[in-house]
């Protein structure tokens, strides 16, 4: 049987345009009441007897035979002996992703993560303080692939930001992977565990005999790893928790039509789940990205993937003008947006949503996912309209400073003093009222 990939044809002059972009964006995170029941149960488990519930869960769903957590613990040379262990174009392709997403990192930590302060003219001195999260737990998936480039997203900004301990979850059979490990090492993560699934987000999130408790949780998984996630939320911190994977290109028909369908194949082959759509006033360019799809599918290891996820999530939409292309980005507000334009400056001032923005023909989004620099870690299902991507800003958190001079306490003291018998509160005005000079 051959394969085809038949992504939904729209156009903004049709009516119905807006219902049927609605309908082919839904997506709902719909809870499985299964998964949730195994996972409230886990983590239930795993708070009441810790180590041994570990334990049991690892060896069950990862078909392990560990007799301790602690045979199942990857110290810093392990990691070391992997990495040194690489072969060297692999680990030359490692370095230089690492050496590149780290001085991306660092610039935005000295863009908006140092503290500051200032002082009123009476002396009174405001501020914020801003300081590491202590520890944080970093999931990389491992059941049924291995991404070491999702190692070096998530430890890479906590150490930039500081974090003094990044304790990595990692399960069997992903934690086998040297690249992964190296990836580990080169990140900076203090120790590993190879467990997985809501068992090693709980573990991180209430802390066992063996798995130090951890302040935040950060990382993609699957459905089991979602749930525990938004379950253990409150009790540590979380970064987010991800749909399917999404691009949206922005064509204005100079990009060789190749390029912009192998770009909307990289997000399909993620999962059949995944969302991918092209925007562009030319129908001639539209058909000829279709002709592409058909002509390149074949070669593609994934191919069935990819045809689901075209054909039941993607999109061709014909727009009146790049203008009109750039409005309805903003609706979408996708998590990758490729401007495959000849003059991509000119359209991105118009574009508010988005994860990651990628501007000009060069610029795949797969380079992003590597090694360009900013994180890939970015929201999805439109959450980019309220939300950003990770980053050494979620490995911070922020104290206020306030520092009142005796002639600062004079008018604050009068104007709090108001407010608090206002609100019936004494203790708080006659606290003010104390530091008044009478
Ligand atoms: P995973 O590590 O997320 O899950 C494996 C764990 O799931 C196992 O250790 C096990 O404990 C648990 N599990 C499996 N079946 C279970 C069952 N029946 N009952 C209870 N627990 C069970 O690895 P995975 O399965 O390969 O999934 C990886 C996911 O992460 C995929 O959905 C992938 O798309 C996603 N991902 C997302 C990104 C991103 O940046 N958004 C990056 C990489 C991977």
């Amino acid at each position: 049987m051959t394969l085809s990939a038949r992504p939904l044809r729209l156009s903004t002059t049709e009516g119905g345009f807006d219902a049927a972009l609605a309908a082919r964006l839904h997506w709902s995170a719909d809870t499985d009441a299964g998964i949730e029941k195994v996972v409230a149960d886990i983590i239930a488990d795993v708070r009441s007897r810790g180590d041994a519930a570990v334990l049991e869960y690892t060896n069950r769903f990862d078909r392990l035979a560990a007799t301790s957590l602690r045979e199942l613990e990857l110290g810093q040379a392990e990691m070391k002996a992997a990495f040194e262990g690489l072969p060297a174009r692999q680990r030359e392709a490692l370095e230089n992703a690492a050496r590149r997403v780290r001085s991306y990192h660092e610039a935005q930590k000295k863009a908006s993560g140092e503290s500051w302060s200032y002082r009123d003219a009476d002396g009174t001195l405001l501020g914020q303080k801003v300081t590491p999260v202590d520890r944080v737990g970093i999931y990389v998936p491992g059941g049924k692939a291995a991404y070491p480039s999702s190692v070096l997203m998530n430890a890479i900004p906590a150490q930039v930001a500081g974090v003094a301990e990044i304790i990595m979850v990692v399960p069997h059979p992903g934690a086998q992977n040297a690249l992964l490990l190296a990836a580990a090492w080169l990140a900076g993560a203090t120790r590993a565990f190879t467990i997985g699934g809501a068992q090693a987000v709980a573990a991180l999130a209430y802390g066992t005999e063996t798995v130090p408790r951890v302040d935040k949780v950060t990382g993609p998984g699957n459905a089991y790893v979602a749930s525990a996630k938004r379950r253990v939320f409150g009790q540590v911190g979380i970064d987010m928790i991800a749909g399917p994977s999404e691009i949206l290109v922005l064509a204005d028909g100079t990009t060789p039509a190749d390029w912009v369908a192998m770009d909307l194949f990289s997000q399909a082959e993620h999962d059949e789940l995944a969302q991918s759509i092209l925007l562009c006033p030319d129908a001639a360019y539209i058909d000829e990205v279709q002709r592409a799809i058909d002509r390149m599918l074949p070669e593609m290891p994934r191919a069935g993937i990819i045809a689901t996820s075209l054909t039941n999530r993607g999109a061709l939409i014909r727009t009146r003008s790049m203008e009109e292309a750039c409005e309805i980005s903003n609706r979408v507000a996708p998590e990758h947006l490729e401007i495959a334009s000849a003059d991509p400056h000119r359209w991105e001032p118009l574009l508010r949503h988005a994860g990651a923005i990628f501007l000009g023909a060069y610029t795949s989004e797969s380079l992003g996912d590597y090694c360009a620099g900013p994180n890939h870690v970015l929201p999805t299902s439109t959450t980019a309209r309220f939300s950003s991507p990770l980053g050494v800003y979620d490995f911070q958190k922020r104290s206020s400073l306030i520092e009142v001079s005796q002639a600062g306490a004079q008018v604050l003291g009068v104007i709090a003093a108001e407010l608090a018998y206002g609100e019936g509160l004494q203790a708080h005005a006659r606290a003010a009222e104390l530091r008044l000079k009478r």
